[in-house]
């Protein structure tokens, strides 16, 4: 089995080393990644600078560029290795419900899925490496399990708990969350006087009840929500073909 490693931490970040080692021990195993922090930048490709494909002494491949160029590139003849499954993360904190559109990590393995090879996404709840272990020995186990039943390519989104391998409850398939709008911009001068703003927190929670991917890390579970890439609005387009007939 050959799978395709990306994150959005950047290829240094102690959640993807984790998981190509875990993946490592049963796969053939490939990092690509970002450079740098790319947290946020969703399914963002950089079309207006080249970009380069560097290899650090770990093996690791990493990219002056988002993570859906690393996958991009991996994908369409920049490296060359066609994996059976691309795994994404493991990100320092969770990507649930609206987090989803945003997520870097999410990006990395949709851009998998939009090659028609399945993906995974794997987030650790709350920032912070303290129990990345327990999420990385969780990960290899998901990508073990048998998912024959699911359509493929599939594209799963894997919220982990942030706590001791032992306290996780298990696994639960869950639908997306919502949230409540973000809170607001943070607005400060920088050194020379001048207005900038920070982009403030995600909202909060707003459902989170049972069945969603709040609810179940919230009670200790791994959250495995299946994602899909279509924007379309079906019920909105039979009321617009009405309004414009
Ligand atoms: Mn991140």
């Amino acid at each position: 089995m050959k799978i395709l490693v990306s994150n959005d931490d950047g290829y240094l970040a102690p959640g993807i080393i984790a998981l190509a080692n875990e993946m490592r021990t049963f796969a053939e195993v490939m990092v690509v990644a970002p450079d740098s922090n790319r947290s946020g930048s969703s399914n963002s490709l950089t079309l207006d600078r080249p970009l380069t494909v560097y290899r650090a002494d770990n093996g690791f491949y990493f990219v002056n560029g988002t993570p859906s160029d690393c996958v991009h590139i991996a994908l369409t003849g920049g490296l060359p290795f066609r994996p059976d499954l691309i795994v994404s993360g493991i990100n320092q904190g969770q990507n649930m419900g609206d987090d989803t559109l945003y997520s870097g990590t999410v990006a990395a393995a949709t851009e998998g899925y939009l090659f028609g090879i399945p993906a995974i996404a794997f987030s650790q709840v709350e920032k912070g490496w303290a129990h990345v272990d327990a999420a990385a020995r969780i990960a290899r186990e998901f990508v073990q399990r048998d998912f024959d039943l699911l359509d493929k390519p599939y594209l799963l989104n894997v919220n982990i708990p942030n706590l001791p391998y032992e306290e996780i409850k298990g696994l639960r398939a869950t639908r997306l969350g919502k949230r409540h709008e973000s809170e607001p911009v943070i607005k400060t001068l920088d050194p020379q006087g001048r207005e900038i703003f920070w982009i403030g927190p995600a909202g909060k929670a707003k459902d989170s009840g049972e069945g969603t991917d709040f609810h179940a890390v919230a009670n200790g579970c791994v959250s495995v929500t299946p994602l899909q890439v279509d924007l379309t609005h079906a019920a909105q387009l039979d009321a617009l073909k009405r309004s414009m007939a």
